[in-house]
């Protein structure tokens, strides 16, 4: 399937390293070599901008490729009708939620409060927020090859849903396009992973110049950003899908919590929902008692479109780099982030890192400042892990619902007393 963005190079020393070792790497020579040099550290920035730059060139075709690639990778959903709608419903739903939790704990802790960093990114310099109204009107492109060549996230993703919806209504013969698209969205998830490899060095260019201007203080912050993510992902878990779980479902949510215990650990040391995918299945037929035909529709379709730790992280971030820029968000821009942020979890990919370039979007679409993604990118790896492990209990919950409401989760499997029994599974 989808390419994974760790680094899979020759063995020795740097090489065989993975990227998320050699970007903390890039990260503490950064803080060390701007603390020494100060101000001066400034001419180390070029490097960190051409990293800003490949990245920004990734965005308009990863999104409209992977978009298209996710809706019609949809096409069972139709087959399988109500399931597949009440599945997506509550993938995109609790999504909504859990990037609104995100934006709460954000503004509620405040992480990038009193930094002062100032941009040169021109592009957010020059931002003038339309209405959300305005937004909401113009989301329809009237031009999609200008949407495209202006880089307006928002019709872009109209264009690619509509699209893949299309492709998938034509059934045979939308096919070979589905290919090419499917071919494409390949090509640029390599494009991605060769792109990351520069993702050290284009750290430590950016922290370094980052510490010699403002200290090694900024390092505070990003100790809170980690702390501010985790909390929230403990609750979107612990209360909101628990509370799902227990209302909605009416089944024990103790059990439920005792049944993601395996694919948690996978997902938490993996960082890709869709490579524990695996071991999210088995569990939520063997400790869940999900029957094989609801947990093999929706658990897939859910490590594809089911993204709602990378959405919480996503607001966490936004409202962090926002504040450490001293850009003031209205009302209609966190609209547009929970738009955005929701939408495009349908294109991010279950791989390691994925989350990190879609913040791109999301940074874009509200004209934050890119540097702020080079900040957070030197903590990435330590964030993935907490919504990485989030996104599959998602998949879990829902698998769950769906199958409750469809009378498919044997209650003997869900509620026996000991989670070691060999059971038959459905
Ligand atoms: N690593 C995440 C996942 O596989 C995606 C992300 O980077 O947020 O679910």
């Amino acid at each position: 399937m989808q390419q994974t963005l760790v680094d899979q190079g020759r063995p020795g020393f740097w090489s065989g390293m993975s990227l998320w070792k050699k970007i903390i790497i890039g990260m503490v020579l950064g803080v060390i070599v701007g603390a020494f040099m100060g101000p001066d550290a400034e001419i180390l920035k070029p490097i960190g901008t051409l990293f800003i730059n490949a990245i920004k060139m990734l965005i308009v075709p990863l999104v409209f490729c992977s978009l298209v690639v996710g809706v019609t990778s949809m096409q069972d959903t139709r087959k399988m009708g109500r399931i597949g709608l009440k599945a997506v419903v509550l993938y995109l739903g609790t999504t909504a939620v859990a990037i609104s939790i995100g934006l709460g704990m954000g503004t509620l802790f405040a992480p990038g409060e009193g930094i002062n960093m100032v941009t040169t990114d021109t592009a957010a310099i020059a931002k003038d927020a339309p209405p959300l109204i305005q937004t909401l009107l113009n989301i329809i492109p009237k031009n999609p090859i200008n949407a495209l060549a202006a880089g307006n996230i928002l019709q872009i993703i109209f264009f690619a849903l509509g699209l893949g919806i299309a492709l998938t209504l034509c059934g045979e013969k939308g096919q070979p396009a589905v290919k090419v698209f499917e071919a494409l969205a390949e090509g640029m998830y390599k494009l991605t992973e060769l792109v990351m490899k520069l993702a050290p060095y284009g750290v430590f260019g950016l922290m370094a110049w980052v510490a010699g201007k403002y200290g090694v203080d900024i390092l505070m912050p990003l100790i809170q950003v980690i702390a501010v993510v985790y909390i929230g992902c403990l609750i979107h878990v612990l209360v909101f899908y628990t509370g799902l779980v227990a209302v909605v479902g009416r089944l024990s949510p103790v059990r439920y919590l005792k049944g993601l215990l395996n694919p948690a650990a996978v997902a938490f040391t993996t960082t890709s929902s869709s490579g524990t995918l695996p071991a999210t299945i088995k569990a939520a037929r063997e400790e869940l008692g999900v029957s094989k035909g609801i947990s093999s529709f929706v658990l897939p379709l859910g490590a594809t479109i089911n993204m709602d730790g990378t959405a919480l992280y996503q607001g966490v971030c936004a409202l962090f780099i926002a504040q450490a820029f001293g850009v003031d968000l209205a009302m209609s821009d966190y609209l547009l982030i929970i738009m955005t942020s929701t939408l495009a979890s349908i294109g991010t990919a279950g791989v390691p890192g994925a989350g990190l370039i879609m913040l791109s979007l999301v940074l874009t679409t509200v004209g934050l400042p890119m540097e702020g993604l080079a900040i957070v990118a030197g903590i990435d790896r330590i964030l993935d892990m907490a919504r990485t492990t989030v996104n599959v209990c998602g998949d879990m919950m829902v698998s769950l619902l769906v199958g409750k409401s469809e009378n498919e989760v044997d209650e003997a499997i869900y509620n026996r007393e000991s989670a070691e029994g060999e059971l038959e599974t459905a």
